[in-house]
C-alpha cells in the first residue's frame, strides 16, 4: 500500500510537472499557505539501504525551497502567527511555516544554519523521551537491524516467517514487510516487544538510537534560546494516540508538553500527532488536543491550508518535503497545492 501510494505520488508529480498543469490548477487549490513538514534535515549519505529516506531532506534543497519562497513574495512565518492569520482572516499575503518532527539533532546541526540566511522561523516537535534519551526510534532501530542482517525472523500472525535480507533489494521488501505489519500491532507494548527481540537478536542496541539521533534537554535548552526556533509538543512516548484509551491519549499530549514546559521554561502552544496520518490521529484526537488547550495541532494528512482550516485548527494538514523527491522542478509544485489536491481527491478540508 505504501508503495503504491509512493508510486501515485511520484507519478502525479512528474505528470504535474511535464503538464505544466499545477500552473492552471494553482488558482484554486493553492490555498492561503502551506505549513511543510520536515524530520531530518543532513547532507545525503551513500548507502543503497535507506529505507527511511523520505524523512530526511539534504540542507540544499532545504536551502532551495527557501529561495523560492523568499522569489515568489511569499512570507515565513511561525505557527502562532498562522493560527493568528486564520483567525484574523488576514489572507493579505500567501505564506509558508516550516516544522520539524521528533526533534533530531541535525535539526540544530544543518537545518539552523540554513534557516538563519534567510531569517526563517520554524517550529520543532518534541517527544519528551526522546530528549530525555529513553525514547524507541522503532523504524530506525528495524533499519538498523535489517542493514546488518542477512536473514530476520519474525513471527506473523503465529507464524516464524524467515525473511531474506542479504541484498539491498531483499532489505527493502523486508522493511516494508515487518513495517506494515508493525504499524498495525495491536498495541504500543507489541511493537515494543518485537523490535526488542529483533534488536537482541542481530546486536542492535536500541536505546542508542535514540541517544545518537535526538537533542538530549541540554541542547534542546540553548537550541530553543535561538529566536528562530519554536517548540512544539509530540507526545510522550511518540506513541499512536488514536489505539490508545482516551485517557492515555490526553495524558501523552498533556505531559508531553508539561515536561517541555517545565524544562524549557516556556509556554508550549502547538502540538504535532505522532505518524499524523488518519490511522494515528482522528477526530477524538483532534477534540482532546482542542480540550487540551493547544492552538493548532498538525497531522501529516497531505493538504495546503485554506480559509476554512481556521474551523479545524487542531487539523491541520501538511505538505511534506519528502526525501524521495529532492528535485528543484518539485518546488513549484508542491507550492502549488496541486499534487495534495490531486491526492485528496480535489477536496480543500479532510479533518473528520
Ligand atoms: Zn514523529
Amino acid at each position: 500500500m505504501k508503495q503504491f501510494r509512493s508510486n501515485v505520488i511520484r507519478a502525479g508529480l512528474g505528470a504535474l510537472y511535464f503538464t505544466r498543469a499545477h500552473h492552471l490548477l494553482r488558482p484554486i487549490f493553492s490555498g492561503v499557505g502551506a505549513i511543510f513538514m520536515l524530520h531530518h534535515v543532513r547532507p545525503r549519505r551513500d548507502a543503497e539501504f535507506q529505507p527511511n529516506r523520505h524523512l530526511e531532506v539534504a540542507p540544499e534543497f532545504l536551502r532551495a525551497m527557501l529561495t523560492h519562497l523568499r522569489a515568489r513574495g511569499i512570507d515565513i512565518i511561525t505557527m502562532d502567527e498562522v493560527q493568528q492569520r486564520l483567525a484574523e482572516r488576514n489572507f493579505a499575503r500567501r505564506f509558508a511555516c516550516f516544522t520539524l518532527d521528533d526533534g533530531y539533532r541535525d535539526n540544530r546541526d544543518f537545518a539552523l544554519p540554513v534557516m538563519r540566511e534567510f531569517d526563517a522561523p520554524f517550529t520543532v516537535y518534541v517527544t519528551s523521551d526522546f530528549a530525555e534519551g529513553s525514547g524507541r526510534l522503532w523504524w530506525i532501530a528495524l533499519e538498523v537491524a535489517i542493514a546488518r542482517a542477512s536473514s530476520v525472523e519474525a513471527e506473523i500472525g503465529g507464524v516464524t516467517v524467515r525473511l531474506d535480507t542479504s541484498t539491498a533489494a531483499a532489505k527493502q521488501a523486508a522493511f516494508h514487510r515487518l513495517h506494515h505489519w508493525l504499524r498495525g500491532l495491536p498495541g504500543e507494548h507489541d511493537v515494543r516487544r518485537e523490535i526488542s527481540a529483533l534488536c537482541a537478536r542481530h546486536g542492535v542496541d536500541e536505546s542508542a538510537v535514540c541517544r545518537d539521533l535526538c537533542m538530549s534537554w541540554d541542547e534542546l535548552k540553548p537550541f530553543a534560546d535561538d529566536p528562530l526556533v519554536a517548540i512544539g509538543a509530540h507526545t510522550i512516548s511518540h506513541c499512536n494516540l488514536a489505539k490508545q484509551r482516551e485517557e492515555i491519549a490526553s495524558h501523552e499530549m498533556t505531559v508531553g508538553r508539561a515536561r517541555i514546559e517545565e524544562i524549557l521554561q516556556r509556554p508550549v502552544l502547538h502540538l504535532a500527532y505522532p505518524y499524523g496520518d488518519k490511522i494515528a490521529a482522528g477526530a477524538r484526537e483532534f477534540a482532546l488536543a482542542r480540550a487540551a488547550g493547544f492552538k493548532t495541532a498538525v497531522t501529516t494528512r497531505p493538504g495546503m491550508i485554506f480559509p476554512e482550516s481556521a474551523n479545524h485548527l487542531t487539523a491541520l494538514p501538511r505538505v511534506s518535503l519528502n526525501g524521495n523527491y529532492q528535485d528543484e522542478r518539485i518546488l513549484s509544485v508542491l507550492t502549488s497545492g496541486a499534487a495534495t489536491a490531486m491526492w485528496n481527491g480535489f477536496r480543500r478540508i479532510d479533518a473528520a
